[in-house]
């Protein structure tokens, strides 16, 4: 007998009904049931439409299907998606290439999600620290902040704070210790001569966009530099304008030895991450070592390879320092009793409530705005840096109604 497949779904409801029955509830979204989106807009099954506030997590920093990114996509598909590492392609050289020429590094190692990325950067780092720190074998530790959000493998959560991110997933992959975000303190202090590598995120985004103190970044480069620890920065979130800057190290001028990149490196078209290097520290990778079948194929380095065209040449960085500090200034001068900061760096806020954000986020729904919250109390506005001014204003009446 032929499997049937219905396809009867019509309505908000009958989406969600759907999804409910058949799909894991590892999340629990808003009740909006997306269909089309362009630009900074989506527009649900009903035809309503929405400014996108979250940006998917900062992966859609383009704007949302950019019409160059979405013809580079078309073509490329046309030739050749996949090959596998086995073979070269024509489109990944193109891509290392760019990544070396807008961050000095010399080397990239392409992946597919960010939690790959974070797991490339944490197997190079380990084997760095063996084969040119001389740790001894399966002494190598790495650093991280309390707050962390790298991804979701069991690695990953093995250095994890957040006891949901953990809870029932052990037995854990040791080798990681936990400081305080911020405190460059601890940093030297929990130091020792089996320390590989110091990984951490510019500015926390999963933990409610927690700006370390100024002068954090430099100083934590330093003693990483004087103890021959590896600086590593997750800019997964915080990269590609999000900040205001191509990425959020450059705001402290500091030089990281590991850069972790993903999200909006393919402008929301396809999971493409990677980690960027040093010839010494990605050199340590030998064929066999590591791989990916996915990584690097020619679809997704096409893809992002115009994804970073469209944020230099519609200089989106600058439109994020620019337009961010404006939204910034608007939203703080709200006067909520329900608010208790608004703290933010370009295009990045985060809306700190002295209450559970969930319900503020449903009602600007409501409004035609879509917040998701972090952290219960945390609301974060992270539109495509494609916004322009009169919509920051459109979106100010609305939040002022909210939460005011
Ligand atoms: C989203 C994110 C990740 C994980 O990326 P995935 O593509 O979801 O695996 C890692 N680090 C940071 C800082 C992130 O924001």
């Amino acid at each position: 007998m032929a499997p049937v497949m219905t396809d009867q779904a019509r309505n908000t409801r009958d989406f969600i009904e759907l999804e409910n029955r058949y799909g894991a509830h590892n999340y629990h979204p808003l009740d909006v049931v997306i269909e089309r989106a362009e630009g900074v807009w989506v527009f649900d099954v009903e035809g309503k439409s929405y400014l996108d506030c979250l940006a998917a997590y900062s992966a859609v920093n383009q704007g949302h299907c950019h019409p160059r990114v979405l013809a580079t996509l078309v073509e490329q598909a046309r030739k050749v998606t996949l090959t596998s590492r086995a073979f070269r392609n024509s489109q990944l050289p193109l891509l290392c290439q760019d990544l070396h020429e807008l961050t000095g590094m010399d080397m990239v190692l392409p992946m597919n999600s960010g939690a790959e990325a974070v797991e490339t950067a944490v197997k190079a780092a380990r084997k760095w620290g063996y084969q040119v720190k001389n740790i001894p074998d399966g002494q190598a530790e790495i650093i991280v902040c309390a707050g962390n959000f790298h991804g979701r493998t069991v690695t990953v959560v093995s250095f994890s704070s957040d006891q949901a991110y953990r809870d029932g997933f052990g037995p854990f992959t040791p080798g990681f210790r936990i400081i305080p975000f911020g405190d460059a303190q601890a940093l030297r202090k929990a130091v020792t001569p089996n320390t590989c590598a110091f990984l951490v995120e510019p500015i926390q985004g999963e933990a409610g966009i927690v700006i370390p103190p100024d002068g954090f970044l430099r100083e934590a480069a330093e003693i990483c530099r004087q103890n021959g620890v590896l600086m590593m920065v997750d800019e997964i979130q915080s990269g590609l304008g999000r900040t205001g800057k191509l990425f959020a190290y450059m705001h402290e001028g500091i030089q990281p030895d590991v850069l972790i990149v993903g999200k909006a490196l393919a402008a929301g078209f396809y999971p493409v991450s990677a980690v960027l290097a040093s010839t010494e520290i990605l050199g340590v990778f030998k064929p066999g070592d590591h791989g990916s079948t996915f990584g690097g194929n020619p679809l997704a380095c096409a893809v992002a390879r115009t994804a970073l065209r469209v944020l230099i040449e519609e200089k989106l960085v600058e439109r994020s320092a620019e337009l961010g500090k404006y939204f910034l200034e608007q939203l703080r001068a709200i006067r909520s009793s329900a608010v208790k900061e608004v703290r933010g760096r370009g295009l990045w806020i985060g809306i700190e409530l002295h209450k559970e954000a969930r319900s503020y986020c449903e009602a600007l729904k409501e409004q035609g705005i879509l917040c998701k919250e972090t952290h219960e109390r945390v609301i974060r506005v992270a539109p495509p840096l494609v916004i322009t001014r009169e919509e920051i204003d459109w979106a100010m009446d609305r939040i002022r109604k909210v939460l005011i």
